[in-house]
């Protein structure tokens, strides 16, 4: 008979370390858990490090006059995301980075009137406000510059703060096993077999969730089940450096009602700014090779920013696929998900689809182990992992590995 494998008990494992796994192990841990997260590569996640760090109120659906269940589901988000960045909320993230500057949305032309009176209407009452002058950001304030800007009540984090800040919460939980299998048996009860340098050992879990992102379909194909179905929507991302850039953070609107191109900023080592720009550049250029995207999106910030001159840029882009559950028409979901795997007794499957909902992600988590009666067993509340496995290294952000090629 082979000899048994050494086994980890423990009430929930949690696979994958972006930003829907280390939220939930933080909810997890506070709830009194015996938990642990179990990533492969590095935490702070593939999507989650490449966001642009957005925590939305869902204010641009309601520009397209959809301000249905996907802005419903953001709407109380904002708030939620304050508390715990003032230490009061559910998971703290008082070492967490905001940026200051203003969240914005701006055309570079007027608005239409139909933009106009959805702004104003009493559905985003309070939660944008136009800004005149001197209040816009500096990016904006030039004499050249003739358009509209208002100030949303969203916010935008730094995502490599925000992943420290989530994994410190959560030190002696967090592993990093060489490879992870995922493993059924006959009575549809899942394990888990960790390589480590040392050889295999086994995680024996009440519940085990999966939140690895592009990673579950992968993860879900070892047990032979393809449910819950999974869609990825690639986008090719523009970074672009420049001595004279100054920080910019919202969308710019374009005549059609979904973002012509969204700005988040970000500091390189040498000081200098880089701009991140997706929305539907990024969307459009998924599929487009390196050089001619560069050029569209260099003409398309010529076109916004005539007053800044180019040849000083540095350019780069980055690649990677949103990864959500499917829907009918690959349409864009519109709140988190957590689906039972059929046939799976103990596992759960999780896609935040938007960093911002990633709280209420772990909401459904825990209201599913509530369900599933399984309660924290309260024997080993803080128990330390890490002389099992070493800890996983933190991820680093799309415009932190740029720039490396000359322009
Ligand atoms: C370019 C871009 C910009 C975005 N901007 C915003 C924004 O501004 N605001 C917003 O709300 N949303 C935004 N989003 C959406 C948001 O980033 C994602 O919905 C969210 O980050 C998904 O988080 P996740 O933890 O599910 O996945 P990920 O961040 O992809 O993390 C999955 C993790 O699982 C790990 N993993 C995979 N397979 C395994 C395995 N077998 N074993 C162990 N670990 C495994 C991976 O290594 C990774 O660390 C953006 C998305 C993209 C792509």
């Amino acid at each position: 008979m082979a000899p048994s494998l050494p086994v980890i008990e423990l009430d929930v494992a949690v696979v994958g370390g972006g930003i829907a796994g280390l939220w939930l192990i933080n909810r997890l841990r506070g709830a009194g858990y015996d938990s642990a997260l179990l990533e492969t590569k590095a935490l702070g996640g593939v999507q989650s490090m490449a966001s642009q760090g957005m925590i939305h109120g869902g204010v641009k659906y309601g520009l397209g006059g959809n301000l249905g269940a996907a802005a419903q589901a953001l709407a109380e988000m904002p708030a939620r995301w304050r508390d715990c960045l003032g230490g009061q909320g559910e998971v703290d993230l008082s070492q967490t980075h905001q940026f200051s500057e203003p969240f914005c949305l701006w055309s570079n032309g007027g608005l239409g009137a139909r933009m106009q009176a959805m702004l104003a209407s009493r559905a985003l009452r309070g939660r944008a406000h136009r800004l005149s002058g001197r209040d816009r950001p500096a990016a904006l304030d030039h004499p050249d510059f003739q358009g509209t800007v208002y100030r949303l009540s969203d916010l935008v984090l730094d995502m490599p703060s925000l992943a420290a800040n989530l994994a410190a919460n959560a030190e002696g939980a967090l592993l990093r096993p060489e490879g992870l299998v995922a493993n059924r048996n006959q009575s549809g009860h899942i394990s888990l077999t960790l390589q480590t340098k040392d050889g295999p050992i086994q995680v024996q879990a009440r519940q085990v969730i999966f939140t690895a992102g592009r990673g579950n379909a992968d993860l879900l194909s070892q047990l032979g089940q393809t449910e819950p179905a999974m869609q990825t929507r690639p986008l090719q991302q523009l970074m672009v450096q420049h001595p004279q850039l100054k920080p910019l953070f919202g969308h710019c609107l374009g005549k059609g009602t979904r973002p012509r191109m969204t700005v988040s900023s970000h500091q390189a080592d040498d000081g200098d700014w880089v701009w991140y720009l997706g929305g539907e550049l990024a969307e459009a250029g998924a599929q487009e090779p390196t050089a001619p995207f560069i050029a569209r999106g260099r003409a398309e910030l010529k076109s916004l920013f005539p007053w800044l001159d180019w040849h000083q840029a540095h350019w780069d882009t980055f690649t990677v696929d949103r990864a959500e559950p499917r829907q009918v028409d690959g349409q864009r979901p519109d709140g988190a998900s957590l689906q039972r795997a059929p046939g799976c007794t103990n596992l759960l499957v999780g896609w935040p689809t938007k960093l911002t909902l990633a709280p209420h992600l772990a909401d459904l988590a825990l209201e599913a182990l509530h369900r599933a009666g399984v309660q924290p067993s309260g024997s080993s509340m803080f128990r330390d992992l890490s002389g099992l496995l070493p800890t996983p290294p933190l991820a680093k952000a799309p415009w932190q590995c740029a720039f490396k090629e000359p322009a």
